[in-house]
This record gives C-alpha cells, sequence and structure tokens, in this order.
C-alpha cells in the first residue's frame, strides 16, 4: 500500500488531494493516513500469526492521541517511556493493562502511577532500578510484574545516535548482571518474573542482527530456566528500519517468521514505532524564497529544523517532492533550507528539481520521529497534525497561536525594595 501517490501530477493523501488540505490549514502542516497505519499495524499481526503475541506500538514514534486511538481500536499494545506517555495511552483509550514500560530513568512517581494503572510488564534498564520497583511495589503492597532488559552487544549498523544494542550504550544490562537480578527478581515478594526484553537500535535494515540478539537472548532463557527462573514473554523491541530512499530494508512477514520458529512456549512481544507510523506521514512545506549563487541553489522554506529535525539531527534522508508535478520554474540541484538561524536547519540537500517560489514541497516519509522531535525554537508554532482516511480528513492537532508561546512566562518581579 501507498497512501501517498500522485493522481495527475497531483499528490494525494489516500483520496484527498494534498492541495486541498493546505488550503483549509496553511503551511507547514504534517499530514498521516489512517490506511496505511492500519495497514502497517495489520502486516505486523497477520506475520506473528497464530503464536501468543502483543505488538507495543512504541507511543515515542509518533504520540498524537489520533495515532494512538486508531492503533487502540486495533487492540494494539503499547510500549512507554515515560508517565506522559502513559497517560497519552489512556486518553486516547488504549489499555494500560497492555502496556510496556522502558526507559533508563523511570522516577519513583512514575512508577508508582504505572503499578496502579496496572501495566502489563516494566522494561527494567538497571540493578538500582530493580530495587527501586521493588521498594514502591512494596509501600504498594503489590508485586510488580517485571522484564529485564538485556543488552546483547550486537551491532546494529545504524546511525550511532540510535543505536542502542551495544554495550558502550546506556540501555539494559549485560547477560550477567542480568542474570543476578532475575534472581534477585525470584525470590522477592514484591517483584514477578514475567519477561525478558532486549531492542538493539532503530532504522535497522538488515536481519542479521536482530536474529543475533534473539539468539543470545534465548540462550540466556535458557540459563535461566536451568536455575528454575521461568520466562513467560520474549520481547524482541522494535527497531525495524523503513525505506526512506528506496533502500532495501527487512521483509517483516521472513523476520517474524524466523523469530516464531525459534521461539516456542513463550509470548512474543514486539515494539515497533518507525515501522507503524513513518510510510503514513508527511511534512508539507512552501517554497518562499529562491535564492542562488556561484556554487549553491537554495530553496527557502516555510518548514524547519525546529518541524523535522531527523535531516539536521541525524543526516537522515527524506524523499522531496513538489505536490504539484507540472514542472514549472527553475531546475537546479536545491538544498531545502528553513528560516531558522542555524547552518543545519535544512530538510534535504542537492535535490534536483524545478521550482519556483510559492510551490509546495512533500518531505516523505515524516509521520515517525517528525512531529514529536518538534519545538519552538525560534519562537515558531508547532505546526497542525491531519488524519485523512478516504476521502475525509481530521485536524488532529490544532496549528499552536504565537501567544501560547510565551504565556506561561513572566517579567522578574523585584522584591528586593519590598
Ligand atoms: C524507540 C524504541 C522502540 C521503537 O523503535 P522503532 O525504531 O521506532 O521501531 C521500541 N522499543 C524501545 C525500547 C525503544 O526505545
Amino acid at each position: 500500500m501507498n497512501a501517498f501517490s500522485f493522481q495527475n501530477n497531483n499528490l494525494y493523501a489516500e483520496s484527498l488531494p494534498v492541495s486541498d488540505l493546505i488550503n483549509s490549514y496553511g503551511s507547514p502542516l504534517y499530514i498521516y493516513s489512517k490506511s496505511q497505519i492500519e495497514f502497517n499495524w495489520n502486516l505486523f499481526k497477520k506475520s506473528v500469526g497464530g503464536h501468543p503475541h502483543l505488538i507495543c506500538y512504541a507511543v515515542k514514534a509518533n504520540s498524537n492521541l489520533a495515532v494512538l486511538n486508531i492503533l487502540a481500536n486495533l487492540g494494539s499494545g503499547f510500549d512507554i517511556v515515560s508517565l506522559g506517555e502513559l497517560k497519552r495511552v489512556i486518553a486516547a483509550g488504549g489499555d494500560p493493562r497492555k502496556c510496556v514500560f522502558s526507559g533508563v530513568a523511570k522516577s519513583e512517581y512514575s512508577i508508582r502511577k504505572a503499578l496502579e494503572y496496572g501495566i502489563y510488564c516494566f522494561n527494567v534498564e538497571s540493578e538500582d532500578e530493580l530495587d527501586r520497583i521493588e521498594l514502591v511495589a512494596s509501600t504498594m503492597n503489590m508485586s510488580a510484574p517485571i522484564s529485564i532488559r538485556v543488552n546483547p552487544n550486537v551491532d546494529a549498523n545504524t546511525h550511532p545516535y540510535i543505536a542502542t544494542g551495544l554495550s558502550e550504550n546506556k540501555f539494559g544490562v549485560g547477560a550477567d548482571i542480568a542474570l543476578s537480578m532475575y534472581k534477585k527478581a525470584n525470590i522477592s515478594d514484591y517483584l514477578e518474573v514475567c519477561g525478558l526484553d532486549y531492542h538493539i537500535g532503530s532504522q535497522i535494515t538488515d536481519v542479521s542482527p536482530f536474529l543475533e540478539a534473539l539468539d543470545r537472548a534465548l540462550e540466556l532463557i535458557d540459563k535461566l530456566k536451568s536455575e528454575n527462573i521461568l520466562i513467560k514473554h520474549l520481547d524482541i523491541g522494535g527497531g525495524v528500519g523503513v525505506s526512506y530512499d528506496q533502500e532495501k530494508t527487512i521483509n517483516i512477514q521472513d523476520y517474524l517468521n524466523s523469530v516464531t520458529t525459534k521461539v516456542d512456549n513463550m509470548k512474543i512481544l514486539v515494539e515497533p514505532g518507525r515501522s507503524i507510523v513513518a510510510d503514513a506521514g508527511i511534512f508539507v512545506t512552501k517554497v518562499e524564497y529562491l535564492k542562488q549563487n556561484e556554487i549553491k541553489s537554495f530553496a527557502i522554506v516555510d518548514g524547519a529544523m525546529n518541524d523535522l529535525i531527523r535531516p539536521s539531527l541525524y543526516e537522515s534522508f527524506h524523499q522531496a517532492v513538489l505536490i504539484d508535478d507540472n514542472a514549472k520554474g527553475i531546475t537546479d540541484t536545491w538544498d531545502i533550507v528553513g528560516p531558522v538561524c542555524e547552518t543545519a536547519d535544512f530538510l534535504a540537500k542537492d535535490r534536483k528539481l524545478t521550482l519556483e517560489k510559492g510551490d509546495y514541497i512533500a518531505i516523505m516519509t515524516a509521520g515517525a520521529y517528525g512531529f514529536v522531535l518538534s519545538s519552538n525554537y525560534n519562537s515558531r508554532p508547532r505546526v497542525p497534525e491531519i488524519m485523512v482516511c478516504g476521502k475525509s480528513h481530521t485536524l488532529v492537532r490544532k496549528r499552536e497561536t504565537i501567544e501560547s508561546l510565551f504565556e506561561n512566562e513572566t517579567f522578574y518581579i523585584d522584591e528586593t525594595n519590598k
């Protein structure tokens, strides 16, 4: 399925011309496809087949309530990394009992609230955290469901900022420490050993590091079994890469087939984020000015790194296409740059396009780690988000007003002379 496609040289979001949405909501803006989100989630569902499982969408990839609500309606679970995300899931109609709680720095308060809401499992990332969860659970006279996040020390071959499965990364614990943590948890009245989890990174396009991590996890699970510690679920994390530039990536069906054949007697949890929402979203921006010098040609647009930071932060590639593909204007190799006062403020570099002022450019595959990473830098209001399904659409987040940006601020009040 391809939710964003050209019909008569015009870019459509499902059955709706993107230009209609620009006319209604202005630019810049994010547009999402409900059908694509459902299609992507259902591909995971179909691929795990009859094996007991829980698909826990990684909320951080795109946490708009409409996105979460669509997934909740499909019966999805969620991978959360903060109390804020848990509350979003609940507000969106998601089930806290299908939530796994990841993240290296869970506060005491967030652990308490998560226990009150009855989450499915804590993915524990350190010995200190295990002690803290035990302590909080004991004060509530509860038994906290836990999984230990194992760091399998495999190289995921991805951008260093999104690699998480190496010993040099802050995530999870090595097998030896995990073993001693499980022993401790197993005899605690306030901890209940449920699972084992790992997550080795993001935007991984080759299946071999996943299978290597899986083998290491299964070895450890066998070892635990010999110590009479029973693991009921294996959480294989997220990280499946998407195709930003027609590059080859992991076939989800094949990957999950390999997993289900290797894992028996255990429920499988999977935490996809990017692979559910990335290709279900685009970012649309308007060409304000064209500026050419001897060595460079710039298309200066109204969208910026504060709206979509992936190109600046990870030097990542997104396709850039004109929403009206009837070539007019100047054909050149353009850098698409924004209004923010930073040289790193670019959305795309060296793109051959025929442009004129007033054109609209769609930055493709922007549904994951797009809006969620946006900020108000340069006092820029965050842009609206629109969810499309067929010919209909809903504004699922309003454009921020400029006034709202400073409504929590006040002047310094000099009290020294009082
Ligand atoms: C970010 C994250 C995910 C999702 O990763 P994607 O690459 O978006 O699929 C899953 N699990 C954990 C623990 C994460 O931190």
